[in-house]
């Protein structure tokens, strides 16, 4: 059977479904599967399979202590009509020169939602598996995105329970709609007077306070975070790889065991690794195209095997991949020095203490696969507008680093390989900007949800129904809390339900 071993301690052996319960190792280390030699895919039986076929037989492989009925049970609950708006839960948009894996077609209208919906399912089987008791409580720290993708995810879900703190007026006019329409009612958010940090910083406290922590298990409940390196989180991303290479086959974009190219906005390292883990499981892929934005530490480290965080912070029009410390890298890093634990805890140490780690050249050699690009913010508004215009096809601020990686390395390589860029938003989550990169015209409309509809008028690209006449919904009272009440809150919530 595959167990999971932690990148920094190869000597124990856990379950699956003990790694998606408890999210990290206690040695800080990530999850990985302990042989994934051992899963090789046959892609002739997988080939004509529907989208909820495929999940179900890729999780299988994965998950070996999840029952059928239990997998099935929990696709059957994620991936339908209800939590996406398509038949076939995701789509493909073919232009002339390559294809977009739409991944945006959930209910917060970006890629998240794919792994979210179904993690709340396999977190409540993964706990009947190891026969726990207590309720789980989800707390979440967000800057707009990942909260809404959380509560939507966790919205009706069984024995479970989210809160998700946001910093007061410091989330878009539409991400605050979008929390503040959310339906269910094991699902809560909290605005929290500080900014970003502050909130991370009290999410963590409450995480951190042993006293609290058993109150809480007192009370038969136990806190947990839907963080993007749960195992839960990156597995259910590898299916889209295989669903998007059977679409071209059929669509006879590609021939059947050809190689194709995958090109991937990227932030934590999470979407592009499970490409890696697709590859390495059998499926075609020639190279994986990591697209960065101005904040480029994955660019420097493909091309030179040096990883280095000290630099400068930068606020971008792609918010979802401002990031210095790509998390899930940690798990290409274990793989690509043949599976060692101790190089890998010995790097992470250096990039804890010093900010950098620098792989061997052995272990660099085996990167071929990966290339990196990465955009300014002149770059992700020029690939908008050229997109657009070229292909009459409109990207998100995010989609468009893909984009411009992918032209970037078509004119720079003699490389002719179909490639599929991976769009992760759409280009109605980030409507003002995108906006603003096609039409010049100087006007300007007072919040994003006004520019969603400017932007729907003037390019007739519907916008999706998940955020349609959002301003019109039904809304809840914003609940504004000062930074030192928290942990009250939290407390409030859960006596309140016990009532
Ligand atoms: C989270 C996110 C990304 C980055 O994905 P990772 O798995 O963190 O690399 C890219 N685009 C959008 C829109 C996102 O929300």
């Amino acid at each position: 059977m595959l167990y999971y071993n932690s990148t920094r301690n190869k000597d124990k052996y856990y379950t699956p479904s003990y790694c998606i319960v408890k999210g990290l190792s206690e040695d800080s280390g990530l999850f990985v599967p302990s042989d994934i030699s051992g899963i090789k895919f046959d892609l002739n039986y997988l080939k004509d399979k529907k989208y909820t076929e495929l999940a179900f037989e890729i999780l299988k492989a994965f998950l070996p202590d999840f029952s059928n009925e239990q997998l099935k049970y929990c696709i059957k609950n994620a991936y339908n009509s209800d939590k996406f708006e398509n038949d076939n839960i995701l789509s493909m948009h073919n232009t002339e020169d390559f294809s977009i894996l739409e991944l945006f077609t959930g209910r917060t209208i970006a890629f998240k939602d794919v792994a979210l919906s179904i993690l709340p399912y396999l977190l409540k089987c993964a706990k009947d598996n190891l026969g726990i008791k207590e309720r789980i409580v989800i707390l979440t720290a967000t800057s707009g995105d990942t909260g809404k993708a959380a509560l939507e995810g966790f919205a009706s879900a069984p024995e479970t329970d989210v809160i998700v703190f946001y910093p007061y007026r410091g989330v878009s006019r539409l991400q605050l709609l979008q929390m503040l329409t959310q339906k269910g009612d094991n699902v809560t958010s909290f605005a929290v007077k500080g900014n970003f940090d502050d909130t991370q910083t009290g999410v963590k406290e409450i995480f951190n306070d042993k006293n609290f922590n058993e109150l809480l298990k007192e009370k038969g409940i136990i806190l947990s975070s839907a963080n993007s390196i749960n195992i839960g989180r990156l597995l259910p991303q590898i299916v889209y790889y295989f669903f998007s290479y059977f679409e071209l086959v059929k669509e006879g974009k590609i021939s059947f065991g050809d190689k194709i190219n995958f090109v991937v906005p990227t932030g934590n390292f999470g979407d592009i690794l499970a490409g890696y883990y697709a590859k390495q499981t059998g499926l075609p892929i020639n190279k994986l195209i990591c697209a960065s934005n101005e904040n480029n530490v994955l660019y420097d480290f493909f091309k030179g095997g040096k990883y280095n965080k000290n630099r400068p912070f930068k606020k971008t029009i792609a918010p979802s991949m401002d990031i210095l410390i790509s998390s899930n890298l940690e798990r290409l890093i274990y793989h690509i020095n043949n599976d060692d634990d101790k190089i890998t805890s010995s790097l992470m140490k250096d990039l804890k203490e010093k900010g950098y780690y620098k792989i061997s050249e052995e272990s660099y050699k085996k990167l071929d696969e990966f290339i990196g690009e990465y955009s300014s913010e002149d770059d992700l508004r020029k690939a908008i507008k050229d997109c657009y215009e070229k292909y009459n096809y409109l990207i998100d601020t995010h989609t468009a680093a893909g984009y411009n990686a992918y032209t970037k390395y078509v004119n720079e390589n003699d490389d002719k390989t179909y490639t599929v860029l991976l769009s992760t938003a759409s280009p109605y989550k980030f409507s003002k900007d995108v906006y603003k990169s096609i039409f010049t015209d100087n006007t300007d409309f007072s919040d994003d949800v006004e520019y969603m509809y400017e932007l729907n008028k003037k390019t007739n690209v519907a916008i999706p129904k998940a955020v349609n006449k959002i301003e019109t919904l039904k809304r809840k009272e914003e609940k504004v809390i000062e930074k030192d009440m928290m942990k009250k809150s939290v407390l409030d919530y859960i006596e309140r339900k016990e009532k």
